[in-house]
């Protein structure tokens, strides 16, 4: 892989944006700030801001791919669309499904992953399910959802020799408490898509769960007398996963998160699904009919919110309008804090022996060019 010099722009790095240069070697960051050595392809910034690539932990598809239905090329599909809104590493969320078709999407996931790089780079698998509440299923299938089974969630990470590294359960649903405490140190756990009195949460974050699933949607919210999940997430120093695309959550609400949580604990994650990218129209979610009307996507017939078309970059320039912050105080909450969740030690940062997994962004925080591992992934 040929050395690259990117200089003539800003460097996010150390958690400011200021005139710099990064040297790339054997598809990593080797250096900040030194001179040019000879012979080494220089890359022109353009002024541009060159951040860390974007983390997305939380994601159904994009580009008219659906991951519960993909093969391995639709993953690798589902990475170049990512690639062109700056995101350079994924989990696929696996929408509750029956074990046989979970199955299949483990396996081809796992074909993807071994795969050569041609977009953002699928780094593992996230269980949305099946140990979820009923009551707050949003798009999930409420046939296939499942009393907590330890043994179930062994056959799937088998399958994925280990590539399952988040999942999302409720806790109070019978034998999730138990699966917490036996899988806590194997698998990064999240609570959602529940109903879970105060008391519950906090014993499930005091067993070993690290973050919430899509806070404030499909969850039991905050009362003075009775504060639920909400509260015990709000109170706690779990991850708050938030989906930020104006429809999920109330520009307020997402300050409200961050005054609560710090900027140090949130994650924006997309949830989108296959018709991120396309026009309104019918498309999958799963199992499920979903119709998309004015960027809404909503499950057919019942109207319930599934999922968003929501990409990265459009997360970043709405969270940068709902804050009034700069880019370099919102992007941690694309990068380092994702990769601090997952234990990505050198993904989130651009640092010398960190992956080059880079992107570059104009003055409007468009998408201008996406390396992953130090190759051009964007324009292709
Ligand atoms: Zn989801």
């Amino acid at each position: 892989m040929r050395d690259l010099y990117f200089t003539g722009g800003r460097i996010l790095a150390g958690g400011r944006a200021r005139p710099g240069s990064v040297l790339v070697q054997n598809g990593r960051v080797a250096a900040l700030d030194v001179p040019a050595p000879a012979g080494c392809a220089v890359v022109d910034l353009g002024g541009g801001l060159l951040a860390p690539g974007f983390l997305d932990i939380h994601t159904h598809g994009g580009g008219g791919t659906d991951v519960n239905a993909a093969d391995a090329a639709g993953f690798a599909d589902i990475g170049r669309f990512f690639a062109a809104h700056g995101t350079t590493g994924w989990l696929c969320s696996i929408l509750t499904d029956s074990e046989e078709r979970t199955l299949y999407s483990i396996g081809q996931a796992r074909a993807a992953m071994a795969a050569p790089v041609t977009g953002a780079r699928l780094l593992g698998i996230h269980l949305e399910g099946p140990f979820l509440a009923p009551e707050y299923k949003g798009a999930m299938p409420g046939q296939l959802l499942r009393t907590g089974d330890a043994a179930l969630f062994r056959r799937y990470q088998a399958a994925a020799g280990g590539a399952v590294r988040y999942m999302t359960v409720a806790p109070e649903v019978a034998g999730v408490p138990e699966m917490i405490r036996e899988l806590a140190g194997e698998v990064v756990i999240a609570i959602g898509h529940s109903g879970a009195d105060y008391e519950t949460a906090i014993r499930a974050i005091d067993a070993g769960a690290r973050a919430a699933t899509h806070t404030f949607n499909a969850m039991g919210l905050f009362h003075q007398h009775r504060p639920a999940i909400m509260g015990a997430v709000l109170e706690r120093p779990v991850f708050c996963e938030a989906i930020c695309d104006g429809r999920h959550l109330h520009p307020g609400t997402v300050r409200m998160l961050l005054a609560c949580k710090g900027w140090d604990r949130v994650v924006a994650v997309t949830d989108s699904i296959q018709a991120a990218g396309l026009p309104d129209g019918r498309y999958r979610l799963g199992v499920n009919d979903v119709v998309v009307h004015d960027g809404d996507a909503t499950l057919a017939g019942s109207g319930v919110r599934a999922g968003s078309t929501l990409t990265a970059d459009q997360a970043l320039r709405n969270l940068v309008r709902f804050t009034g912050q700069p880019p370099e105080t919102v992007l941690p909450l694309l990068t380092e804090n994702p990769a601090r969740l997952l234990g990505l030690a050198e993904k989130g940062r651009i640092a010398p022996g960190c992956d080059a997994d880079l992107v570059l962004l104009d003055d409007a925080l468009r998408v201008r060019a996406t390396w992953v591992g130090g190759a051009k992934v964007y324009p292709a």
